[in-house]
């Protein structure tokens, strides 16, 4: 990832299947216009519904092994038998129109993103219990089978979810998204984030004589 000073940070919301990644993605971006939805790519077959190009860019096996060689590609996961990948450039575009990037990525890519781009925040997502996991992957229409893989896969990712930054448990949507969009804020105070503010008080205080 280039070294260039933006005004945001990415915000890389991770869970399991069934966390609430997605509403609570869309959630943020009603709130509030600094935060835009960084496009991801995948081979998986596009659902019903879904838009090339703002759900996902969908692209064949060739094309996505063709992304990651040329280092295309900040982060990418394979995850339940398909390919998932970040483009450099969707990440790039949001932050140099000084929005933050929300990636809504699996944990594996979450924790790929933190090594290559320390600056981004790491939020992980739970639902308050395992019985409102199941319920919401059920409610999504998931066959049984998809249900069990994902809670398989689950096992795994709660493993690591120490190595998250923050965690939101996502049981009233509007209040978890209200989390996420505070902890967005007050990492845009963090003191390490506005040294260059810091240094022009002390350089305009050092050339002044009082
Ligand atoms: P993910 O993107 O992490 O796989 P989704 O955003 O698709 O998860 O959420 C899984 C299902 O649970 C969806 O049907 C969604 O509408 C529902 N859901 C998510 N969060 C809540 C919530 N706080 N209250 C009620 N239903 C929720
Ligand atoms: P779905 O196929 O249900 O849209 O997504 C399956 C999983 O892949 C979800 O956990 C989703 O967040 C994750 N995912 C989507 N795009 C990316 C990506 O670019 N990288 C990684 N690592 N995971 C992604």
């Amino acid at each position: 990832m280039p070294k260039r000073k933006f005004k945001y940070f990415p915000m890389v919301i991770a869970s399991p299947s069934g966390g609430g990644k997605t509403v609570v993605r869309s959630g943020l971006l009603k709130l509030n216009k600094k935060f835009a939805f960084s496009v991801t790519c995948t081979t998986r077959p596009r659902r019903p519904g879904e838009v090339e190009g703002k759900d996902y860019y969908f692209v064949t096996v060739p094309q996505f092994l063709k992304l990651r060689k040329e280092g295309r590609l900040l982060e990418w996961a394979k995850v339940h038998g398909n390919y998932y990948g970040t483009p450099v450039k969707s990440v790039m575009q949001v932050l140099e129109k000084g929005r933050i990037p929300v990636m809504t990525i699996d944990v594996k890519g979450a924790r790929s993103v933190k090594r290559i781009f320390p600056e981004a925040v790491t939020v992980f997502l739970l639902p308050p219990d395992l019985k409102t996991l199941v319920q919401r992957l059920r409610g999504r229409g998931e066959k049984p089978e998809n249900v069990a893989i994902r809670l398989e896969t689950a096992r795994s990712e709660i493993k690591v979810a120490s190595t998250f930054d923050y965690l939101v448990i996502n049981d009233k949507l509007p209040e978890a998204v209200r989390e996420v969009a505070a902890i967005a804020e007050l990492e845009t105070r963090k003191i390490n984030r506005n040294l260059d503010k810091v240094r022009a008080f002390g350089s305009e205080l050092a050339r002044k004589r009082f």
